[in-house]
């Protein structure tokens, strides 16, 4: 049987697309050897029956929790056939920090760009096309809660699994690219699989790698020694993420709008809003009252050492409390 696994941020949606997916084929169990939880089912409205995996909520695929480990150690390792990496739509940017990790892998992808239906109520539209060419996978926008498009991703995860995929990587900046190249070769010298992911968590410093790959380690390094990054030093796993983010910050942005409609809305909203603020601000009444407490408060503040009281003469008068 076809195996799927669905990776994604904690709250993206991943439990309800699991459960609308697999319903009452699910099976809960733990991650051999450690607590973390594992969920299984069967999705059937195939040509075949495929297996869906839950993998843990991630943020990353570094090895910094148990969950990052086991949702990595299953993508790398146990070779599923479709990775369906569930993306958040309302927090986009965010989100694609782990896809631009799992594009680096050998693993046929497809994204889940979900809580589309919170975009379409707050009038917000993402370029479906744009980030399916910037990505260079099949995005599918679908609403997990409300079941919309799940069939419709699943026969692309599909389609997505019947033929490998060579990771790629977003980096773009050329100095690091070269080390990623040179890395990249070494291991391939080694018939290591994905040697792309694993030479960039080894430029990284990912302990992980350090670990099952010292032979390596040595040669990295000096590659290393040939770069020198302005703002990060030689902290490697900084120089990699502010890589990542700045594709990101870079090339995403663009893809939301916000529908005419509701940009005159927003914009409507925040002009009463600030009308309504002047209106009491310039109050012939209300106005002068206002700037006389804050004069008020300003006075007190500066000068108030101690409490304030009003005494019997009825001026004002510091009383030290006893
Ligand atoms: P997980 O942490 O990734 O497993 O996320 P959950 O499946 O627990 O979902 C987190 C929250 O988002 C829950 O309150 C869900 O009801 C909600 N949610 C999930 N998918 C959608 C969606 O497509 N639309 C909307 N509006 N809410 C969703
Ligand atoms: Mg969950």
């Amino acid at each position: 049987m076809k195996r799927f696994a669905l990776a994604g941020n904690p709250n993206s949606g991943k439990t309800t697309l699991f459960n609308s997916l697999t319903g009452s084929t699910a099976h809960v169990g733990n991650w051999p050897g450690v607590t973390v939880e594992k969920k299984d089912g069967v999705y059937k409205k195939l040509n075949e029956k495929v297996s869906i995996i839950d993998l843990p909520g991630i943020y990353s695929l570094s090895p910094y929790t148990l969950e990052e480990v086991v949702a990595r150690n299953y993508i790398i390792d146990e070779n599923p056939d479709c990775v369906i990496n569930i993306v958040d739509a309302t927090n986009l940017e965010r989100n694609l920090y782990l896809t631009t990790q799992l594009l680096e892998i050998n693993v046929p992808m497809v994204i889940a760009l979900n809580m589309i239906d919170v975009l379409n109520k707050e009038g917000t539209t993402i370029d479906i096309k744009a980030l399916e060419d910037k990505l260079g996978v099949p995005v599918i926008a679908v609403s997990a809660l409300r079941d919309d498009n799940l069939d419709e991703l699943m026969q692309k995860a599909y389609e997505a699994s019947k033929n490998p995929r060579e990771g790629r990587t977003i980096i773009k900046n050329e100095e690091i690219l070269h080390l990623i190249g040179d890395i990249t070769r070494a291991f391939k010298g080694s018939k290591v699989n994905n040697p792309l992911f694993h030479a960039i968590k080894l430029i990284e410093n990912d302990d992980l790698e350090i670990r099952n790959h010292e032979n390596l380690v040595d040669m990295v390094t000096e590659f290393k020694k040939t770069f020198h990054d302005e703002i990060f030093g030689d902290d490697f796993e900084a120089i990699i993420a502010d890589a990542r983010y700045q594709y990101i910050t870079e090339h995403f942005h663009s893809v939301k709008k916000v529908s005419k409609e509701k940009e005159e809305e927003q914009q409507n909203v925040k002009m009463n809003r600030s009308d309504k603020i002047d209106k009491v601000l310039t109050h012939k009444v209300f106005g002068l009252l206002l700037f006389a407490a804050i004069l008020f408060t300003i006075f007190h503040l500066a000068f108030a050492d101690d409490i304030l009281f009003i005494g019997k003469s009825g001026i004002f008068e510091n009383v030290k409390p006893s």
